[in-house]
């Protein structure tokens, strides 16, 4: 039994694919509507400028990803994606003095680039008969029934430049951005969605480098923290699936990495420690050096709308577009994503499924991105060049997290809580749990006695 007959999802991107996939069986035909020419092969492509950057894929993402596609990690490493445990492979340099030990953590992580993820991605919803795919079209608008309550179709530009219609049920915005909807509510009269905005400048700039076999690192991937507030520059290295690996490398406000090879080598030795330059030093640039600029964390507060026109759906960075370092992008998008499906799921059998989805969808999705806004925002508001309000306790909260990553470094329970909180596997509230933070607070201690009594 279907909740309508025809839904169009606008973007390919990771939001767009995780969508498609969580309408099949509820709609009888899906229509995915994408600007740029979909690659046959895993690689990046112009429409979506990030996806030339290093794209962890945070377990909590796998684990949406894996329940709407049956299995996509297995899927994801049979293709040539790294696997290995969160604890192994994986170096996180907090400061100079606490960096994460190896530990068998129990929490599988999967390493690839973003063109990889997107094409195993294309590749199952290839297999599903109720998808079809229109790509090099974009989207010019989304139409509205007469009375601008509800969505009646989408409209896109062909190749050839001419105007197409396609009637929807349902219309899906996962297009990053989200002007179709901006476009759209402006259109039928309604107010734009009252925003947060959290400016924070974040700049990167990302190579992609070769080793040869005898100066491989021994890590899949390798992490060295900024060192808020003075130093915000930040490198990692992220392992591919055809074993070259992304170099990234960020900094804040005017500062931004360079965009030449020897250049961004250098400012390798101004990270907090110099593991990531003694790896690199032994490496070759391959391709061009990309850059990035990412402004403001930004949040679409849709779920106060009381007017919302019905079968309009909003999904991914179209809601809320978090900083990237944190590495929590796709999974917002996935988490979203399986929500819809479940929804979808528990209203077969109403008499008007449609009506209040989209309420419902923020509903459920908001308690998940309340968590990874605050996971994102905490770190960013420790640097000067961040604008947004301070809690009262904010040198206290910091203070804590300090506490943590010592804690971490000293203890597997308190390092894999850490992880799963950081992977998006558990809410950052298991780590404010009354036991939990008395055994932070008792473990930060040792490691200040230890590094006191090894310094004397
Ligand atoms: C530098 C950088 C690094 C990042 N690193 C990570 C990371 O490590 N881990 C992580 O989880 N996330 C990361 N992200 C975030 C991640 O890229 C997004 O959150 C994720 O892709 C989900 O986005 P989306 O599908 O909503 O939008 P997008 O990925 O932006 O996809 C939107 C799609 O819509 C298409 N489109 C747009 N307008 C139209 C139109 N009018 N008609 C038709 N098609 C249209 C675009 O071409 C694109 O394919 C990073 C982001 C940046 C900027």
């Amino acid at each position: 039994m279907y909740l309508g007959k025809r839904a169009v999802v606008i973007g390919a991107g990771v939001g767009g694919l995780a969508a498609a996939q969580a309408l099949v069986g509820s709609f009888e035909h899906i229509v995915l509507i994408e600007r740029d020419v979909l690659p046959a092969q895993a690689e990046a492509r112009p429409g979506v400028p990030q996806g030339r950057h290093p794209h962890g894929l945070l377990p909590g993402c796998v684990a949406a990803l894996d329940a709407l596609f049956d299995d996509f990690s297995t899927k994801l490493c049979d293709a040539g994606a790294k696997q290995s445990d969160f604890g192994q492979k994986l170096l996180l340099e907090f400061s100079a003095q606490a960096a994460l030990p190896a530990r068998q953590l129990g929490i599988p992580v999967v390493k690839c680039s973003r063109g990889l993820i997107e094409w195993v991605a294309r590749r199952e919803l290839q297999r599903q008969t109720s998808i079809a795919k229109l790509d090099g079209r974009r989207v010019t608008g989304i139409v509205a029934t007469p009375d601008g309550n509800a969505v009646a179709a989408v409209r896109y530009e062909t190749p050839a430049g001419a105007q197409e219609t396609i009637a929807a049920d349902l219309v899906l915005d996962a297009s990053g951005r989200g002007e179709p909807t901006l476009e759209f509510l402006r259109a039928t009269g309604r107010e734009a969605p009252e925003e947060t905005v959290m400016r924070i400048d974040m700049n990167y700039s990302t190579a992609i480098v070769e080793f040869s076999p005898e100066n491989r690192p021994a890590y899949d991937v390798l992490r060295t923290m900024p060192a808020p507030p003075g130093n915000t520059h930040q490198g990692l290295l992220l392992v591919r699936e055809d074993d070259r690996f992304f170099a990234g490398f960020g900094a804040r406000g005017d500062d931004a990495p360079p965009s030449e090879w020897p250049d961004l080598l250098e400012f390798a030795k101004t990270l907090q420690t110099s593991t990531i330059y003694d790896v690199l030093m032994h490496a070759k640039p391959y391709g061009k050096i990309f850059r990035h600029k990412f402004p403001e964390n930004r949040r679409r507060h849709f779920e106060r709308y009381t007017d919302w026109p019905r079968g309009l759906i909003v999904l991914g960075d179209a809601i809320c577009r978090f900083n990237p370092v944190y590495g929590q992008g796709m999974a917002a998008a996935a988490k979203e994503a399986l929500l819809l499906r479940d929804l979808l799921a528990s209203r077969k059998n109403e008499a008007r499924p449609l009506d209040g989805l989209f309420e419902a969808l923020m509903k459920a999705a908001s308690p998940v991105l309340d968590n990874i806004w605050t996971l994102a925002a905490m770190p960013d508001l420790a640097f000067r060049e961040t604008h947004g309000v301070r809690p009262d306790n904010f040198e206290d909260a910091l203070g804590f997290n300090a506490m943590m990553q010592q804690a971490a470094c000293v203890d597997a329970g308190i390092h894999k809580l850490v992880v799963e909180v950081m992977s998006l596997l558990k809410p950052g509230s298991a780590l404010r749990e009354e036991p939990v933070v008395a055994k932070i607070r008792q473990l930060a201690a040792q490691f200040d006695a230890a590094k006191d009594s090894l310094e004397a």
